[in-house]
């Protein structure tokens, strides 16, 4: 194959605007660009498709998985394991599509392990007191609920210096920008273009 995409890790703690930033990213669905879909032992929040947001499995299965060596990478999270399909993420790759792994920073340190040319890209909150408003405007929940999620988070930005790029989520379309500013700039790099412009090259440069 000689096209091959990039693959791109985003982590961020839950209240960043992670999920809707890929999902503004790939909203017109662009042929180039793909969301890996984890496996999970979570149970399904309301609305949330198997197939489509995770693929949900029980324990036993994903510990067969694990067996099997399915997953590129995997790590229990806040007590449920996630995963990702070794597969798919090479099938993927090689038809030149661009992969995006919605991941924590357990998941990251195992792929730029092994693939070191990954792209990380960490999502922070502009504040404390802004992380702490979006993790609790997201419904009716206890203190210490909040309390909790607030460790997580701080627990996860710890992390954010092992990543390639950072962007601050204050302003969604300016993140989303910077997000976009990130992916064409990967895309721009001489390896890259060497690949994408192989025939293009071979006719300029011969002799
Ligand atoms: P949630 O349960 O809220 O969807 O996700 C919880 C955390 O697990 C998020 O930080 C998310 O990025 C992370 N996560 C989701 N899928 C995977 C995966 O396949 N591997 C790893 N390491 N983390 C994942």
């Amino acid at each position: 194959m000689s096209s091959r995409g990039n693959l791109f890790i985003v982590s961020a703690p839950s209240g960043a605007g992670k999920s809707s930033l890929i999902a503004a990213l790939l909203a017109d669905q662009p042929a180039d660009m793909q969301v890996s879909v984890s496996h999970t032992t979570r149970q399904p929040r309301p609305g949330e498709v198997h197939g489509q947001h995770y693929h949900f499995v029980s324990v036993d299965e994903f510990k067969q998985l694990i067996a099997e060596q399915a997953f590129y990478e995997w790590a229990e999270v806040f007590g449920n394991y996630y995963g990702t399909s070794r597969r798919v993420i090479e099938q993927t790759l090689a038809q030149g599509i661009d992969v995006f792994l919605d991941i924590d920073w357990q998941g990251a340190q195992q792929i730029k392990q092994q693939m070191p040319e990954a792209i990380g890209v960490f999502i922070l909150p502009p504040s404390r007191d802004e992380l702490q408003r979006r993790l609790t405007g997201r419904g009716q929940d206890s203190e210490e609920v909040i309390a909790s999620r607030m460790a997580k988070a701080v627990s996860e930005m710890s992390h954010y210096f092992e990543y390639d790029f950072v962007i601050v989520n204050d302003d969604f379309e300016t993140a989303l920008t910077d997000l976009r500013a990130i992916i064409r700039s990967q895309r721009l790099t001489q390896a890259s273009q060497t690949i994408t412009h192989s025939d293009m090259l071979k006719g300029l440069l011969a002799e």
